[in-house]
């Protein structure tokens, strides 16, 4: 199975200052196969600007595809925030670049995001926010055929202020269900976002439960990324989540070109 990481993050982004040239560096070190570089696209973030330069962003990322070319395969792709409320917003941004791959990501719902305990969590107990989660998640892979796999499927757990953040995945599994058979349907699939090692310890977002079901359910599109926003963590994790997928069953991961699997 190819080693890859398939969701970075450089200044492109409003919250990282990587240099994409360190990134690549580190993954060549570390022997990965192939990159993609996902940077943050969010419309109307309630609390800073998500916009990305993309012409200038195509512009340094074609210059670093070609100076490394004999070395790893590099691909420019995008995290796009998926919400319902901005949907020819986002087909729009999507469409004007020839991005290779798009991770489709629910950051924000009804102008609220999850950093901020006061905002989306606010007078919802842990259930009530959880459900609400997956049942916008749900909406938005329903709604939008513009990326390729969904991001860090329940990350939600990351956040809240609950003593305990761990998501009961028991009790939205029929959700869950139909968030996997919808993305299975329309020709999509999911990543395993190694962040979560940092925050769950035993895997990432999301645990290999849910990445089991994707497959039982007939799904077989898969890639791993660890959202690096700096370099010393590109690669993390990624062989731990290739020997996860070999012993449920995938053959390889997928890769992409200008959006359609390679
Ligand atoms: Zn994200
Ligand atoms: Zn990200």
């Amino acid at each position: 199975m190819r080693k890859i990481d398939y969701h970075m993050h450089t200044y492109f982004s409003a919250d990282s200052e990587a240099n994409p040239r360190e990134h690549i560096l580190t993954a060549i070190n570390k022997g990965l196969d192939e990159i993609c570089f996902t940077d943050h696209k969010d419309f109307h973030y309630p609390y800073c600007s998500f916009d990305l330069d993309a012409d200038a962003y195509f512009l340094e990322l074609q210059k670093l595809q070609e100076e490394f070319v004999n070395q790893i395969k590099i691909k420019i792709g995008l995290e796009m925030g998926l919400d319902v409320e901005y949907i020819d917003e986002i087909n729009d941004f999507v469409n004007a670049h020839d991005y290779d791959y798009v991770i489709g990501s629910i950051h924000v719902i009804h102008q609220t995001e999850f950093y901020d305990p006061a905002a989306f969590f606010f007078n919802k107990n842990k259930e009530e926010a959880h459900r609400e989660f997956f049942l916008n998640t749900l909406e938005c892979v329903q709604t939008f055929d513009c990326f390729n796999c969904l991001g860090h499927l329940d990350y939600i757990c990351r956040y809240g202020p609950y003593e305990d953040k761990h998501v009961d995945h028991q009790l939205y599994q029929d959700i869950i269900d139909d968030i996997l058979r919808t993305l299975i349907k329309k020709g999509k699939g999911i990543e395993v976002n190694t962040s979560g090692y940092r925050d769950l310890k035993t895997c990432g977002f999301p645990n290999f439960n849910i990445v089991q079901r994707y497959y039982e359910l007939g799904g077989r599109m898969i890639t791993v990324g660890t959202d690096s926003h700096t370099s010393d963590r590109v690669g993390e994790h990624v062989e731990e989540v290739i020997s996860e997928y070999q012993r449920i069953g995938f053959e390889d991961v997928s890769t992409f070109t200008k959006r359609v699997r390679d």
